[in-house]
């Protein structure tokens, strides 16, 4: 039993090498099926606007770290940075309770060389939509972090760490958004929260809500949208995807220069996570950040 719960914490005392196939581990894939059990407590605990806002705020944060931080920074590269504050934005990442910046960051890359390929791990194409949204990643197969495919990042400590233990960071920020829910109910009774309610807004329902909109760049971006770019893969560029994932929407732009800092490629592309990384490197935090050159940015476009 205890080895059981060990298993939610430490990455490495999972076997890997027993299972290659689809087979799901439902007992390691527990607290991912919790959290969204978690969010039918809403009926309990009760809405107020603070909650609401709270957990709005939450998923902005946390979705500008996946986008800017795990997918353009630690999968591509598309900015430089100093150690130590790489480490803060490996941290705000995990805090968004899908696995350490490696394991992403390799899954990633994977993804980018096989995209809708037989390999292609989430390919909705080749093993169908659900399979695409979070089948793939709930499987044995792909639990295990390919430190190879992420040679420059794993060769630091404290990312190595990060990554074996990443599930320290979500529970942290969870004990959090409950101490401070309980202090509001003392402190600021006008607001209507109390611990419960905000850890049910907070975490639960801000969580669900960032993995499926997260999600949505790997299932309906290869299926649902329009095609600029003749890529290998079945890419689409989607308004509405770029919406909810703060820029990512812009897939088919991504598989066709994936080094670029921006995903919009035109004025009108809205990518809120790039004028944040904008304001990062304003303020000096990161600097180099890469866009797509006006030459490759006008190549192989389809003509409709
Ligand atoms: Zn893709
Ligand atoms: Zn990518």
């Amino acid at each position: 039993m205890l080895n059981k719960v060990i298993k939610w914490f430490d990455n490495e005392a999972v076997d890997t090498t027993l299972d290659d196939s689809k087979h799901i581990d439902w007992w390691r894939v527990l607290p991912f099926i919790g959290i969204h059990l978690a969010c039918f407590g809403v009926f309990w605990v009760g809405i107020s606007w603070f909650a609401v806002i709270f957990a709005l705020g939450l998923y902005a944060t946390r979705m500008f770290a996946i986008t800017g931080f795990y997918h353009r920074y630690f999968s591509h590269k598309a900015f430089r940075t100093t150690r130590a504050f790489q480490f803060v934005l490996a941290v705000l990442g995990a805090s968004a309770v899908q696995r350490g910046p490696l394991w992403w960051a390799s899954h990633h890359r994977h993804h980018h060389i096989n995209s809708d390929s037989l390999e292609d791990a989430h390919s909705p194409v080749q093993h169908g939509f659900l399979w695409s949204h979070f089948g793939w990643f709930l499987a044995n197969k792909n639990f295990a972090t390919d430190s190879n495919r992420v040679k420059e990042f794993s060769k630091y400590f404290e990312l190595r760490c990060l990554d074996r233990f990443d599930a320290i960071v979500p529970l942290i920020l969870a004990i959090a958004i409950y101490m401070l829910g309980a202090w509001m109910e003392t402190a600021y009774p006008q607001f209507n929260t109390n611990g419960l309610q905000l850890l049910i807004w907070g975490f639960a329902i801000s969580t669900v809500l960032l993995y499926h909109a997260t999600f949505t760049v790997n299932s309906l971006a290869h299926i649902w949208g329009k095609r600029r770019y003749a890529t290998k893969d079945h890419s689409r560029n989607n308004l509405w995807i770029a919406i909810v994932t703060m820029g990512e929407g812009w897939h088919n732009n991504h598989h066709h220069y994936p080094g670029s800092a921006s995903q919009g490629f035109y004025w009108w592309e809205i990518d809120l996570t790039y004028y944040g990384l904008k304001v990062l490197a304003a303020l000096g935090l990161i600097w180099d950040l890469r866009t797509v050159p006006a030459d490759i940015r006008e190549l192989r476009k389809i003509k409709h």
